[in-house]
């Protein structure tokens, strides 16, 4: 089963992940299927990107523009899609 919504950690392409089992933590482990490396979604939670994912939500819900909240937080439009990947597939 793929799992549309996910980018990839380490390719950041989007549309070609797959579940790979879970960790012993319980943490959903994925695939992708373009560089065959594994990664965990909670990893972009940890540290510092927990304030960079809450303040995308913030700033898209005062109705701002993915080039706006690129520009007034510093991350690349490419780290904002993949936070509101990651935001998407945890409203799920
Ligand atoms: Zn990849």
């Amino acid at each position: 089963m793929e799992v549309r919504q996910l980018v990839c950690h380490h390719c950041n392409v989007p549309g070609r992940i797959r579940r790979h089992g879970q960790a012993r933590s319980g943490i959903q482990r994925y695939l992708c299927v373009l560089c065959k490396k594994t990664f965990q979604v909670s990893y972009i939670y940890q540290g510092h990107e927990t304030n960079i994912a809450k303040q995308i939500k913030s700033l898209l819900a005062e109705g701002q523009s993915r080039e706006q909240i690129s520009r007034s937080l510093g991350v690349s439009l490419k780290n904002i899609d993949r936070h509101i990947y990651m935001l998407e597939s945890e409203a799920i």
